[in-house]
């Protein structure tokens, strides 16, 4: 590679803008926490959750150890466990659908739509039986699913919605933001997700005072006071590090949102014409871009292409879960999910983060261009 592509290069994600930019802010923050010398849980992590809440419209927020064990949690509050089904999707990270293993429960799948790639509405029904306990939508790539029909589905059937909000911190839905749907919103704090811990994190959110008082003991050996035991739990705790860089990080995530937003718009007119489809934003949905997703033919073709210009690109995600060689037991054939298989096999991820340049999108877009030329 010339040094002239390698200066062009553009990564998928890079955090350390970021960093840089709240160096201070954060600097502070961690040195409040050495202070206070509370590691675990505690008043940093507290300050998040309310804000959290706030920020999401609910009334609680129960900061966890990661997504994964948000999701295991939810599920486990909602009362699922060994018998029983989750309906979810299979074009997700395996996390959604390993959380439902993870209670003991059975996942049920169903395909997703092609314009927004969230569960499909109209295969819900036909999959509710005697053991259904939940319903589990992933928002995915930062873009709500169509809650009102699955939430509509879950009351006349006496079903829990836990959403998978990992992807999709402050999307809105109708006005309202992901997480604060369902009855239990499960979010992730990876470092590159939306909003991004400096670790492992991740938080449920819920309007209901009893989901929450059992996640706040499940998290912590089923505790409610020191060794009061009251349920049987986990080793789930957020750690105080962890509550007071996403403290810091929450006040800033609108501006980044907007960036995302604006980034993808910026994106969608420099592609216009070319052979590729773009990522649609449903109306009264609104997308935070976690991930930019196109879709196109000849997909290795052109990420060889890109990858010569100095443009890193990604594939969310090259199998969908029934399909992985370790969950094939799940017991669906390939074939079973057509449109999460073709996705699986077409969707190409573009670099997208607050701190995407304009000139290094200006080189993403050149390069596409010469590639498909
Ligand atoms: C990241 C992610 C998870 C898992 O979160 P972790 O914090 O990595 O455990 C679950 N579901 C989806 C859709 C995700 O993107």
């Amino acid at each position: 590679m010339s040094t002239d592509s390698k200066k062009a290069a553009v990564p998928l994600v890079d955090l350390k803008p970021q960093v840089a930019a709240l160096k201070g802010e954060i600097a502070s923050a961690l040195q409040r926490v050495l202070d206070a010398g509370i590691f675990v849980l505690g008043p940093e992590v507290e300050a998040f959750e309310r804000d959290f809440a706030a920020f999401c419209g609910a009334r609680h927020a129960v900061g966890v150890s990661s997504g994964t064990d948000a999701l295991h949690l939810a599920l486990l509050a909602a009362g699922v466990g060994p018998g029983d089904e989750v309906i979810t999707v299979p074009f997700t990270f395996i996390a959604t659908v390993a959380a439902v293993e993870y209670a003991g429960a059975r996942p049920v799948l169903v395909d997703v739509d092609t314009d927004s790639y969230t569960m499909d509405v109209a295969q819900i029904e036909a999959r509710i039986t005697a053991k259904t306990k939940a319903i589990l939508p992933v928002h995915l790539y930062g873009q709500s699913a169509d809650m009102d029909p699955i939430n509509d589905l879950a009351r006349r059937h006496g079903l829990v919605v836990i959403e998978d909000a990992s992807q999709a911190h402050g999307a809105r839905y109708k006005g309202r933001r992901t997480g604060s749907l369902g009855h239990l919103g499960c979010f992730s704090f990876y470092p590159t997700k939306n909003l991004g811990a400096y670790g492992e994190a991740g938080a449920i959110v819920t309007n209901d005072d009893d989901y929450a008082r059992t996640l706040r003991m499940l998290r912590d050996w089923g505790q409610e006071g020191k060794y009061n035991h009251v349920l049987r739990g986990y080793n789930y705790r957020m750690e105080a590090l962890q509550g007071a860089v996403l403290g810091v990080k929450l006040r800033h995530l609108d501006r980044w949102t907007a960036e995302r937003r604006r980034l993808a718009a910026r994106y969608n007119e420099m592609l216009a014409g070319l052979p590729v489809e773009l990522p649609r934003e449903l109306p009264e949905r609104e997308h935070v871009y976690h991930i930019y997703a196109l879709r196109v033919r000849e997909r290795e073709r052109l990420r060889q292409r890109l990858a010569a210009a100095g443009v890193s690109t990604a594939v969310h995600y090259p199998e969908p879960a029934h399909l992985i060689l370790p969950y094939r037991d799940l017991g669906y054939a390939e074939g079973t999910f057509p449109v999460s298989e073709r996705s699986a096999t077409e969707q190409l991820s573009l670099p997208l983060f607050p701190e995407l340049t304009d000139a290094q999108q200006q080189h993403v877009a050149a390069a596409l261009r010469s590639a498909l030329g």
